[in-house]
């Protein structure tokens, strides 16, 4: 099977890893992917928003299956373009890609199928927007209707900083913000497979969104993740799939516009049950490199049978015994102003140990110039080049084992400026 992946971070990385280890995969191509990806697979320098060159280059390459990792490919229509080819996708249709293409549409969807979820309210006015948040009361959650790379939800007690959110919103072209009910209670992301009609769900994790120890900081794409959950309710999975993924994918059909990909369910387990916090139309980035790692099935048959409408016909997935823990490296500054053309070293070093595999996420080959300390060997060092860096994956008997490969490999890595979270995976790792 000849295999193009689209997109550039660490989750593509950790896809076409997990593919580079399936015996049925022959070649691998990446659009544009990353210099970590590129030791995997050949690299295309073809703009990932533009389905018609993706899908030119697919032809060209005489590809068997496009994967598009990304939503934002997806919801510019990169799947539609590439299938319109005859060349089969994993990843939905712009239509289906609309569940994270915005928020309020999802909403709608979840209320047709009866999928549990805060109650949403949607504003395009600040006094709409005011009269939102006084409904609720405090803690109030403002979020941007549309894609912002995991910063356009804020939660807070402060009115005044909820309102100041509501206004960035809405004073961009279209603005339109949900603003909705907060959900108590840990979050759970579970991923579940679809081919428009059948579901198969893969294991729960969790993620770490906040940028600091403790949870303390802002929002950012992401700061590390681990699987399994030790603390998950018994049934967490079947009661996903039949109460949030079968339902909403059923939707999706009826309404013509069927979803296939990963239907991304962002969960919170409250007091009052298990809801919804959102909806993503693709593989969640850190929790897909603790997933992958943690799969068994070889991966390219499974993406396939999701493309081509099979997945009722794929045996049950397998899965290791093995804990696994990611934890992100970002660049000085995410994620706020980040600073880029910081050396990283350490990689190798990190790879060394038993059970480690580092992932690239922002990373870029610079040419050596005179004055460099490796400028002696001709060719090129990597620089950081993005917010997210790098994600250093360790995998163990049990999530203690984990961690402390994950966090040993973080100890190798050398990035001036570069900031990890020291807590993931900790409690977690003592209840288990
Ligand atoms: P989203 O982009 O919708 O996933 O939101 C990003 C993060 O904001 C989530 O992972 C939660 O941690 C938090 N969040 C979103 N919606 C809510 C909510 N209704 N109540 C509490 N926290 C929320």
């Amino acid at each position: 099977m000849k295999i193009l992946v689209v997109g550039t971070g660490a989750r593509e990385h950790a896809l076409v890893r997990a593919l580079s280890l399936d015996p049925a995969v022959t070649a691998l191509h990446a659009a544009p992917g990353n210099p970590g990806i590129g030791a995997l697979a050949t690299l295309h320098e073809v703009d990932q928003l533009d389905g018609g060159a993706v899908a030119t280059l697919a032809v060209q390459l005489g590809a068997d299956l496009v994967v598009v990792g990304p939503e934002a490919p997806l919801v510019a229509g990169v799947g539609d373009a590439v299938r319109a080819a005859g060349i089969p996708v994993f990843g939905p249709s712009a239509a289906g890609a609309r569940l994270e293409g915005s928020k309020a549409f999802a909403k709608e969807v979840m209320a047709a199928a009866g999928v549990p979820t805060a109650e949403p309210r949607v504003a395009t006015t600040l006094a709409e927007a005011e009269a939102g948040l006084d409904a609720f009361g405090a803690p109030y959650v403002v979020k941007d209707d549309g894609l912002a790379a995991g910063k356009g939800v804020v939660v807070t007690s402060d009115r005044a900083e909820a309102l100041a959110h509501a206004a960035v919103c809405l004073d961009k072209p279209g603005g339109r913000i949900v603003i909705e009910d907060y959900l108590d209670g840990p979050e759970v992301s579970l991923f579940v497979l679809s081919d428009g009609t059948d579901v198969v769900p893969l294991v729960p994790a969790q993620d770490f969104k906040r940028a600091y120890d403790g949870d303390a900081g802002p929002n950012t794409g992401g700061m590390g993740a681990y699987s399994p959950l030790p603390w998950a309710p018994a049934g967490l999975v079947e009661q996903v799939v039949e109460t949030v993924a079968r339902p909403t994918v059923a939707e999706m059909a009826r309404r013509g516009t069927p979803f296939s990909g990963v239907l991304y369910c962002g969960l919170a387990l409250t007091s009052k049950g298990m809801r919804v916090v959102e909806f993503n139309a693709r593989f969640g980035d850190p929790e897909t490199q603790v997933v992958l790692a943690r799969l068994a099935t070889p991966l390219a048959g499974v993406l396939m049978a999701s493309a081509t409408g099979t997945l009722g016909a794929l045996p049950p997935l397998r899965w290791r015994d093995d804990a696994a823990v990611t934890v992100v490296v970002a660049a000085h500054g995410y994620p706020g102003e980040v600073r880029s053309g910081d050396p990283i070293t350490g990689i190798e070093d990190a790879e060394a140990l038993p059970d480690v595999h580092v992932l690239h996420a922002g990373t870029s080959l610079r040419q050596n110039v005179a004055g460099d300390d490796d400028a002696a060997q001709a060719g090129a060092h990597l620089v950081a080049s993005g917010g997210r860096v790098l994600s250093v994956v360790g995998v163990g008997a049990d999530l203690t084992a984990a961690r402390d490969a994950a966090y040993a490999g973080v100890g190798r890595i050398v990035l001036p400026g570069g900031h990890h979270r020291s807590d993931i995976a900790a409690a977690a790792a003592q209840q288990a």
